[in-house]
């Protein structure tokens, strides 16, 4: 991996710290599943991507070390690098899409229930999770179901079956789950989830199905962290091409 991106000790942004401490202190079992009865239902509005994009060029997260820009550049940013690589349209249109799901924010939610890396709750919280020594202050942590290596889970039972940390990627994955290709939604589902897609973290609770995504997890993501150190995007010039990329592929509002 590039050194120069994700460094979390260089103190570049203090915010980022402070960010995983309340994110760790506060996803637990209890958290995920009030949160997904709470939004999971898509029942807030219908709006379409190019309105969800507007927000989205508002927001700057703080869980990220490496951009200063709005999350809108972020995305353009994505799909560009996918696109200049010659990747087929799903690829770069899920580019587009993959923080969508920050949307979140729109509805007051604060960073830490929205962004960041993302894990399992409901087992043993991996030490390869970043700022794992923050999961102390975490009410799961030390359960005696919770605190185990598989928790509620059966060994090999697939990421499907397993509650993650709230945030962008389940919100999004539902939001597009009948709308794009297997490896998109895998890609939009797990990109967050870093201990598993780069550190070879919870290898016991994913299945050949998983495994199998996971390719397309892997190859998205330098995509993702690398074209941040680019400038930022001519949001004009580009949107023509997005537009009709969304067009094509995406009804015109989605649920929310
Ligand atoms: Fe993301
Ligand atoms: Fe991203």
């Amino acid at each position: 991996m590039d050194t120069r991106f994700r460094d979390y000790g260089a103190e570049r942004r203090a915010s980022v710290r402070a960010f995983y401490q309340l994110n760790h202190r506060h996803q637990c079992v209890d958290f995920v599943r009030a949160k997904r009865r709470e939004f999971l239902s898509l029942d807030r509005r219908r709006m379409g991507v190019w309105e969800a994009l507007g927000f989205l060029d508002t927001l700057v997260d703080d869980s990220d070390p490496d951009t200063e820009l709005s999350q809108l550049a972020h995305l353009l940013q994505t799909a560009q690098a996918i696109r200049a690589a010659g990747q087929p349209e799903w690829f770069q249109l899920t580019g587009l899409l993959h923080d969508l799901g920050k949307v979140l924010c729109l509805w007051g939610e604060p960073q830490w229930a929205v962004v960041g890396d993302t894990f399992p709750v409901g087992c043993r919280f991996d030490e390869r999770v970043v700022f794992a020594e923050y999961f102390t202050d975490n009410p799961d942590w030390g359960d005696p179901v919770y605190g185990t290596a598989n928790g509620l889970y059966e060994p090999g039972c697939g990421l499907d079956q397993v509650l993650m940390s709230w945030g962008h990627d389940e919100y999004l994955y539902r939001v597009l789950r009948d709308h794009l290709p297997r490896e998109a939604l895998a890609i939009v589902r797990y990109h967050s989830f870093y201990a598993a897609h780069s550190q070879g973290a919870y290898q016991h609770l994913m299945n050949e199905q998983d495994r199998a995504d996971f390719h397309w997890v892997r190859a998205f993501q330098p995509y993702d962290l690398y074209s941040k150190a680019e400038d930022p995007p001519d949001v004009a010039a580009l949107a023509p091409y997005y537009r009709e990329l969304v067009d094509r592929h995406l009804p015109a509002e989605l649920q929310w």
